[in-house]
């Protein structure tokens, strides 16, 4: 159970959905059930004040270019630097990781906040789209798998969440300090638990 003190301090605190493309109300629905402020980051002005930052899913191709369009790019960077958390979840965790599988080989990922290699619809197109239960740390969690990228770890990125051993086992959900990426889709799923991990993770200590 969440103490009063605790709900005072997530009722104050407004989180940045970048919202340039991509699946952005799925997330401000699960925000809005925690409790937590939303507020759709399009220029830097929106950047102002946040204490944390999603990147949803969607094309990230279409949206790293529009990072770069708007600089928004180098002003994330500078945000993530000064401490604030920043989570990416499938085309978001793409933008995140340093190193990016595309078809002319590796390139240097959009933000490069965390140490990974993200291979982009590493599941294939036929079957780009799949539901299964993921090991994480904080237990058991559906995965919802949409055109997913596969994420590796590189440095010091953590796995903290992985597919289960009879589905390969491959990281799915990876952690670098208060950078966090997830090839998967949990506001689609109904399961709160990793909204509120990142909610905590952005409460003014
Ligand atoms: N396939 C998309 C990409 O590479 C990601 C899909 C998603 O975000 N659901 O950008």
């Amino acid at each position: 159970m969440p103490t009063p003190g605790a709900g005072l301090k997530v009722r104050s605190m407004t989180i940045g959905i970048l919202a340039l493309q991509g699946a952005v109300q799925d997330h401000e629905r699960v925000f809005a059930r925690l409790g937590a402020s939303c507020r759709q980051v399009r220029t830097i002005a929106d950047l102002d004040g946040l204490s944390g930052i999603i990147l949803p899913g969607g094309e990230s191709t279409v949206m790293s270019m529009y990072l770069r369009e708007y600089a928004l790019d180098d002003a994330i960077r500078a945000c993530v630097a000064g401490g604030m958390p920043i989570f990416g979840f499938c085309a978001g965790a793409i933008l995140l990781c340093s190193e990016v599988d595309g078809p002319g080989g590796r390139v240097p990922g959009a933000l490069s906040l965390i140490e990974a290699r993200a291979t982009r619809n590493a599941y294939g197109r036929q079957n780009a789209s799949f539901e299964e239960e993921l090991e994480t740390n904080l237990g058991p969690f559906p995965g919802i798998f949409i055109r997913a990228p596969r994420l590796e770890p590189l440095g010091s990125s953590k796995i903290v969440g992985r597919r289960r051993p009879e589905h390969g086992g491959e990281a799915v959900f990876l952690r670098q300090g208060k950078v966090l990426a997830a090839s998967f889709h949990p506001e689609l799923s109904g399961d709160d638990r990793i909204h509120r991990l990142f909610v905590e993770l952005c409460a003014p200590a």
